[in-house]
Order: structure tokens, then sequence, then C-alpha cells
């Protein structure tokens, strides 16, 4: 293996891997350093997000999903179904195998563009030098004309939940309940909360979440986020909001004490899981005296091309500022290789999407309406209800709606709220929509197949005109 490469990239989650096939794709030669290790002791590429984060999370909220259609929603079709199993262990495997054949899928990817996977922990020790650290300890040294931190975020932990990866878990032990918690408490009524809280609820957990903010779903619009927070509650979650947990007790099950408006409280549980936000992984990541300048919150301080502090570094993905997205920390990744190679590269911050896979989805990008009054910038909002589409209705999947925010005087798309089926699928109109500076009038002149649900976001932007078809306006 060579000693020194165009690039070398520190962290193989989406950001660093994205960035590395970028790279090896412009004629670089290209090196990751990586040292996640699976659960089974393999090495392994991908980060959190293949390993522990989006994908195992999706593969259980969709095998919790099937069960759950199963079990309450298929009787409605006209389909009994009886003597209902459920086998905990085969759908863990089932999850584990995504895993690894997307792991897998990365180091073919590797090999196919000839980049070099240094396992251990990379540090960088002077500008364009890193260090690795093997499993073992032993050091070497590998010089990068530019070099990329993509070192991702870890859970933040909490004094008055301290984990004993037994009871008391963070998401990556979610992923690996090996039964179903009757009882499951969760810290931290987030997206991680929400959807590790509705796989388990599907499963037959009773499920309490303690949330610190007054307000639920605090960054969602607020007509979404109270459709949501009716949805879950029909669905049985309990969040309670405005607790501040103050202790915990790890036994045979948990005690949990935190106080709300009304006083001291308590509850028992058989699983917690501490879910209250990532922070970025920077501990031991570069020598002092590089002088790679941290932000004031902690993140590689970057511009908005992620360039770091000093010339020929670059951070990209959980480590720097905004949101804490796979796909962010990829488009990032695939700005910075196309910069390095003198090319132009870009990523704009204001149309990235968000999606909570709940059941219903819920998604958006742009801005809320709240956001949009605090900047004093006028607009018009056009709201349209799944109930009241066709193919929402023979789906039997009619909780939800589509918002559209466009500006008042020039009818640009500000901004789209969806909450319902597929709403992580339909939020790409009104991304791309956004992206070409379009106008809800541009939506609305576009042909959508019927029956579809994309009739809903069609239908929505007709409403910001007043002129929806299938709702009095
Ligand atoms: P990471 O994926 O964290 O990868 C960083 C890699 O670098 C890791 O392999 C780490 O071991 C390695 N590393 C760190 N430091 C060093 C070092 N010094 N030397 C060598 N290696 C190092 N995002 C979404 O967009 N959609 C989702 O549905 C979604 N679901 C999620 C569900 C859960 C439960 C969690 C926890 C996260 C989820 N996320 C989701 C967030 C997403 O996982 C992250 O935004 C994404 O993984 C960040 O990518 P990254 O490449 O910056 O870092
Ligand atoms: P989060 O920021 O989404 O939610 C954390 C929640 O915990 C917040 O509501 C916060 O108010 C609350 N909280 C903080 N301290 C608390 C305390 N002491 N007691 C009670 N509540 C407290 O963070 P997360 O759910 O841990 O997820 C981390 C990040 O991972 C997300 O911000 C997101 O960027 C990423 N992620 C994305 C997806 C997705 O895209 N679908 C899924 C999972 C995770």
């Amino acid at each position: 293996m060579s000693n020194s490469y165009d690039v070398v990239v520190i962290g193989a989650g989406p950001a660093g891997y994205v960035a590395a096939i970028r790279s090896a794709q412009l004629g670089m030669s290209t090196a990751v350093v990586d040292e996640f290790v699976y659960k089974d002791g393999e090495p392994a590429l991908g980060g959190t997000c293949l390993n522990v984060g989006c994908i195992p999370s999706k593969a259980l909220l969709d095998s919790s999903e099937q069960y759950h259609k199963v079990k309450h929603t298929l009787a409605a079709h006209g389909i009994k179904v009886k003597g209902v199993d459920l086998d905990v262990k085969t759908m863990i495997e089932r999850k584990d195998r995504v895993v690894k054949n997307l792991t897998g899928g990365i180091r073919q990817l590797f090999k196919a563009n000839k980049i070099d996977w240094l396992q251990g922990h990379g540090k960088l020790v002077e500008q364009g030098t890193v260090e690795v650290r093997d499993i073992e300890g032993k050091t070497r040294r590998v010089k990068g004309g530019s070099v990329i931190l993509a070192s991702g975020s870890r859970t933040v932990d909490i004094g008055a939940a301290p984990l004993d990866h037994e009871r008391i878990v963070n998401s990556d032990g979610a992923l690996e309940f090996t039964e179903v918690p009757k009882r499951l408490g969760i810290i931290g009524a987030g997206v991680i909360g929400l959807e590790m809280g509705s796989v388990w609820n599907r499963l037959g957990s009773k499920v309490v979440l303690l949330e610190a903010q007054d307000e639920f779903l605090g960054p969602v619009d607020r007509q979404v986020a109270r459709v949501a927070q009716k949805a879950f509650k029909d669905q049985g979650l309990d969040i309670r909001l405005g607790c501040r947990v103050t202790g915990t007790k790890a036994g045979k099950q948990v005690s949990v004490h935190y106080e709300d408006k009304e006083g001291k409280q308590n509850i028992q549980v058989d699983k917690l899981i501490v879910c209250v936000g990532r922070r970025p992984n920077t501990e031991d990541l570069f020598a002092e005296d590089t002088g790679l300048v941290l932000d004031e919150r902690g993140f590689v301080h970057v511009d908005e091309q992620c360039r770091t502090s000093l010339p020929d570094v670059y951070a990209v993905g959980d480590v720097v500022r905004g949101p804490m997205l796979a796909h962010k920390g990829q488009e990032e990744g695939m700005m910075v290789a196309e910069i390095i190679a003198g090319k132009y590269g870009h990523v704009n911050y204001d149309t990235i999407p968000w999606v909570v896979y709940t059941h219903p989805e819920i998604a958006w990008v742009g801005r809320t309406e709240q956001q949009l009054k605090s900047a004093g910038i006028s607009y018009n909002t056009g709201v349209f209800n799944f109930a009241a589409t066709g193919r929402a209705q023979a789906m039997e999947e009619t909780t939800g709606l589509v918002k559209l925010i466009a500006d008042a005087e020039t009818d640009q798309l500000l901004g789209a709220h969806i909450i319902g089926p597929q709403a992580s699928e339909l939020i790409a109109e009104a991304v791309v929509t956004m992206e070409f500076a379009g106008a809800a009038e541009d939506l609305a002149r576009i042909v959508h197949a019927h029956p579809t649900l994309s009739e809903g976001v069609h239908e929505a932007a007709l409403a910001v005109g007043k002129r929806a078809i299938h709702k009095a306006n």
C-alpha cells in the first residue's frame, strides 16, 4: 500500500465514502481511514448511517410496519388473519443482513474504484499528514495532497441516565433488543425517539416518551406537528412534554424520575432509550498544534464550501455545522471532491429535505410559516388533505396533508410540509421545484397522474391560488 495519496479521507460514513468515490472517479489516488467495527467484530465501512443509523432503523421500521398492518389494518380491507406470530430474532437477523449487504457493497465499490481502506484510527498530525493507528496500536503515517475530515458524530449522554447497555441504552442498543420490552421509556421525543418508539410500539411495547421541550417537534411546521401529535397519540405513543429527567435506577427494571409542571414524577420501564441528540466526533481527530479551528459548538469550523481553517483540509458531514443527515453529508462529500479536482462544487443548504420515518411519515423542505413570519416575509399557503385524494382513500391511508408556502409577491415556493403516506418520496417534487426557483403556479400547471398521492401536492399548489378542485377554497 502506498504512503502518499492525492486525497486521504478520515471516516467512511456517507460523507466520507462518497467523497472518496467521487475523488477516485475524478482520477485522484484515494485512501480512507476508518475504525468502525460492527457488533460481530468485523471492521465495516458505511459509518453510523449504514451500520447503526439510517439503514437498520428503516429496516426495523419496515418490518414492524408489516407486522402492525397484518395485526391491525388488514381487517379494514376485509382480510382476516389469525395466529400472527412475532419472531424478533428473525426480524433482527434480517436487519443485520440488510446492513451487511450494503456495507459489503461499499467495500466492493472501494475495490472497483481502487480506493485503499486503511483500517484504524486516523489523526491529522500536521497539514497533509495523517497518522493511522491500527487495532494493535501500531502507527504509520500517510501523506494526502488534500485531507477530508468526515468523522461523523456520536450520541449525547446525560448524567441523569447513564447507559448500562443492558436496561439503559442509546440508539445502537435500541436496534438490538432480543425481545419486545413490555414497557419502554424513551428520553427525547426527537427523530430517533419517534422512530424507535414507533418500531417497539408497533411490536407491542407500551411506550412513554419524556421530552424536555414544551413544544412537540419544535423544528416542524406547527400545523403538521399537531396532526403528528394526534396520530401518534391514537397509535398509543404516550408523549409527555416539558419533562426534566432527574435520575434513573436500573435493576430488574428501570425507575425513571422526572419533573414536569405538576411536580415530581416516576415511571417504571423494562428498557430505557436515551436519544437526546448527537455531537461531533472531534476527539483525537487532529493534533492541537495543527491549529485546526472548531466553532463555538465544537464542530469543525468550515466555510460554505467545507474548507477548514487549514489549507487543503476539508471537513464534511455530521462533524460540521448544518443538519445531521446522511444526504447532506453525501452532497458535501461530492462538492469537496469536485473542488479538490479543480471543478465547481456546490451544496444548496436551503433545499435539504428532512424526513421522519414514522407512520404517517413527516417530510419537509425550506421554511416554515413560523420562520417566514419572524423574517417578515409575506406568503400564501395552500393546504390539501390526503383524505380528499382517491388514492389515499383506496389505500386506507387518509391521515395527513400537504402544505405549500409561496412568496406572496412572486409566488416562488419557499417551503413544503407533508405528513402522510409516502411523504418521504413526495417531498422530492417540492425539492426539485425549489431548486429550480419554481413557483406554486408551476407545480399547479404540471400534469400529475391520477390516482396518485402526488395529486395531493398538485392540489396544494392549486390551493395556494385558491383554486383547488377537490376542496372548497
Ligand atoms: P458517520 O456516518 O458517523 O461516519 C463516520 C465514520 O468515521 C464512522 O465509521 C466512524 O467510526 C469513523 N471515525 C470517526 N472518527 C474517526 C477517526 N478519527 N479515525 C477513523 N475513523 C473514524 N440520517 C438520514 O439522513 N436519514 C435517516 O433516516 C437517518 N436515520 C438515523 C437513525 C439513527 C438511529 C441514527 C443514529 C442516525 C440517523 N441518521 C439519519 C443520521 C445519519 O446517520 C448521519 O447524519 C450520517 O451517518 C452522518 O454521516 P457522516 O459520514 O458524517 O458520519
Ligand atoms: P433530536 O435533536 O432529533 O431529538 C432530541 C430530542 O431530545 C429533542 O426533542 C430535545 O428537545 C430532547 N432532549 C434533549 N435533552 C433532553 C433531556 N435531557 N431530557 C428530555 N429530552 C431531551 O436528536 P436525536 O433524536 O437523538 O437524533 C440525532 C440526530 O440524528 C437528529 O437530529 C438527526 O439529525 C439524525 N437522525 C435523522 C433521522 C432521519 O433523518 N429520519 C433519524 C434519526 C436520526
